[in-house]
């Protein structure tokens, strides 16, 4: 497999074309960032950390049945995918109140939420990802009545998936940020599923597991995604 152009570049990876039509390369990169690129850092091994991770949860979401656009691994930090027409909308799934939902609603910190919320933002840095509804999410010609079923559908089903696989490492899955994309036969999971896109808390201290230790200065960031990568992957 050839590494083509750079088809797209984001905050924390770049997509590149390959010499097959359906396959596109994933790179994970060392950046990361926090408030819509506001607050941004370089960690070297961040990249390998969040591949590795977002690798062995697809795989696992895999055998619950869950469509993902994972291929394979082409080095420690690139993913193989299957090329996806990407739909704008950060799939949000929430068990226990935190971040923006605690910031903005008359919710405290902490607080479980059962059955779990979903929260769909449009995908849209530069109108710092509005929050959308049903209505307009057909209005804006996002998807179909029948897509966002399917959307909400799989994201409730790699949810209770990965609720419980953390449940079993002692973690809590606070909540996490999912993207879908339209594959030749139907909806599949895409993106990444790693602690840039999760909210993680160890069950005995409460400590944060995830990107909140840089968005928030809560310590060394690259310790705390090895020990949660320890875990996930032992
Ligand atoms: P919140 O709305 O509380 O800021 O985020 C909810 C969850 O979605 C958190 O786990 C957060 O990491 C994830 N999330 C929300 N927006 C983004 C985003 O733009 N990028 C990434 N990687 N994760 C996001």
């Amino acid at each position: 497999m050839k590494q083509g152009e750079l088809l797209y570049s984001g905050k924390a990876k770049s997509v590149y074309l390959t010499d097959e039509d359906d396959v596109l390369l994933v790179k994970f990169r060392d950046d990361i960032t926090a408030f819509d690129g506001g607050k941004k850092e370089v960690l070297s091994e961040k990249g390998a950390f969040n591949a590795r991770v977002s690798e062995y949860l697809f795989r696992y979401l895999e055998r619950h049945h869950v469509k993902t656009h994972l291929i394979g691994m082409m080095d420690r930090s690139t993913m193989l995918v299957r090329r996806l027409e990407m739909i704008p909308l950060e799939v949000i799934v929430r068990n226990v109140a935190a971040g923006s939902m605690a910031r903005n609603y008359p919710i405290k910190e902490g607080t479980p939420l059962d059955p779990p919320v979903i929260v769909i933002d449009l995908k849209d840095d530069a109108r710092h990802d509005p929050m959308l509804n049903d209505d307009l999410i057909f209005a804006l010609g996002l998807s179909t009545p029948e897509e966002l079923a399917t959307i909400k559908r799989e994201a409730l089903r790699v949810n209770s998936v990965l609720a419980a696989l953390f449940d079993s490492l002692g973690i809590t899955l606070v909540d996490f940020k999912i993207e879908f994309g339209r594959g030749k036969d139907g909806v599949y999971l895409g993106d990444e599923i790693s602690m840039d896109s999760m909210r993680l808390w160890d069950k005995k201290t409460g400590e944060s597991l995830d990107k909140d230790v840089f968005r928030f200065g809560k310590g060394d960031v690259m310790e705390v995604y090895r020990r949660v990568s320890e875990r996930i992957l032992s």
